[in-house]
């Protein structure tokens, strides 16, 4: 299949289903980074034993290039994901090439692989990934000395196919999505933690996703932040180490600012998100689906419609203003974006 045809397949699979056929990899031995070489994607050696295994030595990043309607691409907020992947990577006990390598390392393999870019609503979704490989099983509390870091990416087409639904939440106030200090790190280990507990509510609820709220403390999904709108108002979960700061959630605060709309960021309870979805708007934001209606509130086994239970008219004026600045239609006067050479 030529690279049309496997990114046009791409488009109708489950979103990072399908990789670019290649990848960029350093590997990190005798305290020093290799450099970094373009490779084929589809394996990597890796012993049985290595560290990231074991004991969970993973970190990533996700974000995305964008294709303008002039052909052109443009990676959102890449410094920022950098920075983050730095924060992971100091959380989990690994090294990671200094930030000015990294970006170098994820233009140029975006350049290399222009043409597995999609058009919009596609976009080229980015995935750095640092792994401790060090072969040693012995090694459950010192770090690996060894370590790999490489650059995937997936053609991916727009996350709701067949059109946005309104998704539905279950409000969980028993357990963590993932240990208090780990909260802020994309490390591998946390997304399992959140998995059982949401697979349990899809099959008891039907929902899709959970919020999970610790002791009455509203934080996020699995994956992706938790914000309450309404047309003067964005009500979000001030930043600590306990929850994820996204940069899509970043991006819609001062979006949401610039338009206007009072933005409060503080504790929120489950009471008070049943009292605000009576007529107010919920939404997951992320980069993979930007801003995601929510329909269907369960809280402590009763079923609330969030507001209409269609996707609110704030949330999806604001995901369409972020949208517009990522595909080069509104002004970047932030300077988010980040045009891929070539
Ligand atoms: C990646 C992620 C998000 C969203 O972050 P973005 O930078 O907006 O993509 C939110 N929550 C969790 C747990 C995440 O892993």
């Amino acid at each position: 299949m030529d690279v049309r045809a496997e990114v046009a397949a791409a488009l109708t699979k489950p979103f990072g289903a399908v990789l670019a056929d290649r990848m960029i990899l350093t590997e990190y031995r005798d305290q020093q980074w290799s450099p970094p070489r373009v490779m084929p994607s589809h394996t990597l050696p890796l012993s049985p034993g290595a560290h990231a295994l074991h004991y969970g030595s993973a970190c990533f990043e996700g974000l995305k290039a964008h294709r303008w309607d002039d052909g052109s691409l443009h990676i959102f907020r890449l410094a920022d994901h950098i920075e983050r992947l730095v924060h992971s990577a100091d959380l989990v006990g690994l090294p990671v090439p200094d930030p000015a390598t990294v970006e170098a390392m994820i233009l140029e393999i975006v350049a290399a692989c222009s043409e597995w870019a999609p058009t919009f609503p596609g976009s080229l979704y980015i995935r750095p990934t640092l792994i401790g490989n060090e072969p040693s099983i012995g090694k459950a509390s010192a770090p690996s000395s060894t370590a790999l870091f490489y650059v995937l990416l997936s053609p991916v087409g727009d996350y709701f196919q067949g059109g946005a639904r309104p998704l539905s939440i279950l409000l969980e106030d028993g357990y963590h999505r993932t240990t208090p200090h780990f909260g802020a790190t994309k490390a591998g280990a946390n997304y399992v933690q959140a998995l059982g507990l949401t697979m349990r509510a899809r099959k008891q609820w039907g929902v899709d996703q959970v919020v999970f709220a610790p002791r009455g403390d509203v934080q996020e999904t699995g994956a992706a932040n938790f914000l309450l709108l309404c047309p003067d108002r964005l009500l979000t979960r001030h930043l600590d180490a306990t929850f994820l700061h996204g940069v899509t959630r970043d991006s819609l605060l001062h979006i949401a600012r610039d338009a206007g709309l009072e933005v409060e960021e503080r504790a929120i309870s489950p009471a008070e998100v049943v009292e605000w979805v009576k007529d107010g708007e919920a939404a997951l934001s992320g980069t993979a689906a930007v801003l995601a209606g929510v329909g269907t509130l369960v809280y402590q086994g009763t079923r609330h419609q969030v507001g209409t239970g269609q996707i609110g008219a704030t949330t999806t004026r604001l995901r369409q203003a972020l949208v517009s600045i990522q595909r080069g239609q509104a002004e970047d006067r932030y300077g988010w974006l980040r045009r891929v050479p070539g």
